[in-house]
């Protein structure tokens, strides 16, 4: 499973070489996008990601820094299937997944499209609502949600609308934390974890590294960089380092790890 970090930074204004939360998974000839930030699809595509290999979408939340992508992506998938024949392209990639917990925020994103002309011919899109579980599963790759508080506690009988998604290919486990109130509401998916992708937009780099630091965790990763991280990445890894070892580091857009070498054993 190959992961290409495709933007790193927090809901911030416009940072130099970095942009909104995303990433994406390769795993077989298959791939998947986890948040869609701004740029996703534009980085994605030139470090050579197929992206009319995407079987499926993960959205954390409905917040721009994590969706405001989410049309582009979707356009550029029927852009690029717009020059493949279309019997190759029925077999590679007929059915795109996107999980969302606010569909209108996905209405809104193909309502957009539709008024623009258009009507993503090439693929078909299935849209559904994350809840606690596995979420999705093909072959091999499955995803499990977990919801957590960064959008509050929702009213009796309202949905979560926040998530973190653990993702498992064969014997990697990548957990992404999405956006969270307290890294505690991680713990129940840690155990056996290659990887842990954690935000900072709203978190000190040393408290996140503390709470961790008792796990055995292989891998730990920051994206979705606030302000501390943005300011003086340098100073802030020496602090992360000082808790965690060499096994903590910061992404950065564009970044690539082969999960099978770089984090433990094939
Ligand atoms: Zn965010």
């Amino acid at each position: 499973m190959r992961l290409t970090f495709l933007g790193t930074c927090a809901g911030c204004e416009p940072m130099p070489d970095r942009h909104h939360t995303a990433f994406a998974l390769e795993h077989d000839s298959d791939v998947y996008f986890v948040d869609a930030g701004e740029t996703c699809s534009y980085t994605a595509h030139l470090a050579g990601i197929d992206l009319l290999a995407t079987r499926a979408i993960f959205i954390t939340h409905p917040h721009i820094d994590h969706v405001g992508g989410l049309a582009n992506l979707l356009w550029t998938i029927g852009k690029l299937g717009g020059r493949v024949d279309p019997l190759a392209l029925a077999q590679a990639s007929p059915l795109v997944d996107v999980l969302i917990s606010d569909h209108q925020v996905f209405e809104g994103a193909v309502e957009l499209l539709g008024g623009t002309g258009f009507h993503h011919p090439h693929y078909d899109l299935q849209v559904q609502r994350p809840a606690d579980g596995e979420v999705y599963a093909s072959g091999e790759f499955r995803v499990t949600a977990l919801h957590n508080e960064h959008m509050g506690t929702p009213e009796p009988g309202a949905l979560w609308q926040s998530f973190s998604y653990l993702v498992e290919a064969g014997d990697r486990r990548v957990l992404f934390s999405g956006d969270f109130r307290h890294v505690s509401e991680l713990d129940s998916l840690l155990d056996g974890v290659d990887l842990v992708l954690v935000e900072t937009g709203h978190h000190r780099v040393e408290d996140i590294c503390e709470h961790l630091a008792p796990r055995d965790l292989p891998g730990v990763g920051f994206i979705h960089h606030g302000r501390a991280i943005l300011a003086d990445a340098d100073a802030e890894l020496t602090k992360a380092r000082a808790i965690l070892g060499k096994r903590v580091f910061f992404a950065s857009d564009g970044m690539q790890l082969d999960l099978a070498t770089v984090v433990g054993s094939a």
